[in-house]
């Protein structure tokens, strides 16, 4: 990228390395009053390209052999044929690719064929970006057996841990709020790079609470956790996700991690900034933490 366009990017004043470097706002009050944690996954917790440059690319090479193996189960069939009822619907759209009818029963040169056109339709369909939920279900369903057998790991900052179970000692609760399906969260924690998160939090939200750039949704997910707005903290990475959070009266911190999009300095200027969870973290003595036992470790 250009000078000029970077700098049109991060703002018309450019780069503030100093006030930067020290911060507009002073993030130690940051945890004060603070009773729930809410944390955004992409950019936040996990590295922004995680999803397209681990999970879209698993889909595409494995596609194929996700389907012979599972090929007679229904639940592939059933994610074959909404593909098909799909590809019906866009018949219109340039490059569809229709799948023909099939059964378990069918003979092999039949089933491959039918295979064929299932893995063309797929990669046709995630060539165009396309969310429809016949691409998400089967996305999902592959993912979940990839977790599963240990193919994907989540992948988690390092420093993400060792903070949550900071605020856990200090009688705070972290929840989830992220666009991926409450489902895919779970698979994304559970099976992750830091091992089973799961116990670490006390509930999860996604779209189906609303959409995370509407104010509504903050509100509702704070009537959800049964806490004021203004005791709750929202890291996110994502600017038009923390001003709705702000309007519904949480407290809201911006995180920077290596390749997210860089924040203007307007951003900067109106919101706390974390480079990794570790600046919010909350001194337990080592004491306490053994005589918690192994779940404080
Ligand atoms: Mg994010």
């Amino acid at each position: 990228m250009s000078d000029r366009r970077l700098r049109r990017r991060q703002g018309t004043a450019g780069t503030d390395n100093k006030r930067r470097a020290d911060g507009p706002h002073d993030i130690s009050g940051l945890l004060d009053g603070v009773s729930v944690v809410l944390l955004d996954i992409e950019g936040t917790t996990t590295p922004i390209t995680f999803v397209k440059d681990e999970l879209f690319p698993y889909v595409r090479s494995h596609v194929r052999q996700h389907l012979e193996e599972h090929w007679k189960e229904e639940e592939c069939q059933e994610d074959i044929a909404a593909l098909r009822k799909q590809a019906k619907e866009d018949k219109e759209m340039d490059g569809v690719v229709l799948i023909p009818e099939c059964t378990t029963d069918d003979d092999e040169e039949t089933r491959r064929k039918v295979l064929s056109a299932v893995v063309d339709n797929v990669l046709w369909n995630m060539d165009a970006d396309r969310k429809v939920t016949a691409l998400k279900q089967l996305q999902g369903h592959m993912w979940r057996a990839a977790y599963q057998t240990g193919k994907i790991k989540g992948e988690v900052y390092p420093d993400v841990v060792p903070a949550i179970r900071g605020w856990l000692e200090t009688g705070r609760q972290v929840y989830i709020y992220s666009s991926g399906s409450v489902e895919a969260q779970k698979l994304l924690f559970g099976f992750s790079t830091e091992g089973d998160l799961l116990e670490l939090f006390s509930g999860h939200f996604d779209t189906t609470t609303g959409l995370k750039v509407e104010t509504e949704s903050y509100r509702r997910i704070a009537k959800a956790v049964g806490c004021d707005p203004a005791n709750i903290l929202f890291l996110t990475d994502v600017v038009r996700e923390a001003k709705p959070s702000r309007e519904a009266g949480m407290k809201t911190c911006l995180t920077v991690r290596p390749g997210n999009a860089p924040l203007t300095e307007e951003d900067w200027a109106n919101y706390p900034v974390i480079k990794s969870f570790s600046e919010l973290a909350c001194n337990v003595s080592p004491t306490k933490m053994r005589s918690r036992g192994k779940a404080a470790t």
